[in-house]
């Protein structure tokens, strides 16, 4: 498993890890098979989807704080309620195809890490089974 590490610089902002997921299969080194992109917070999350239109990714996380807007009358003490939340709506892991050594990915999609309570120093962690990386 490898763990890449994110500063993220906002409360509430997509980064583009896409890359170093790239990096940890080439370095797996299998043709065929899966990975999984992991979170391991509870205030952030793993999602694919658009990385053409940088307006996407605003708009999600606009619709996101319609949501689960960040004052609301939310009983947990931290005042981050509204993290968590998005957090689970997101989910904390993405899976993605291996074909001939190569991510599978649409055209247009990438893989973020969203933050949702930040700005932090944060982990990702991914895995390509079988292979030790
Ligand atoms: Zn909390």
């Amino acid at each position: 498993m490898r763990t890449v590490l994110v500063q993220t610089h906002s409360r509430a902002e997509f980064v583009d890890i896409t890359a170093h997921v790239r990096d940890a299969v080439r370095e797996a080194g299998i043709q065929q098979g899966i990975c999984t992109v992991f979170c391991p917070h509870t205030t952030a999350a793993i999602t694919i989807n658009e990385n053409a239109d940088p307006d996407v990714v605003i708009d999600l996380l606009n619709g996101l704080e319609r949501i689960a807007p960040y004052r609301a009358n939310w009983r947990h003490s931290e005042g981050n309620s509204d993290a968590h939340l998005k957090s689970s709506l997101l989910g904390a892991s993405a899976q993605v195809l291996v074909e001939n050594g190569a991510l599978v990915l649409g055209t247009w999609q990438s893989i973020y890490f969203c933050e949702f309570d930040g700005p932090r120093h944060r982990q990702v962690h991914i895995q390509v089974p079988g292979t030790g990386a």
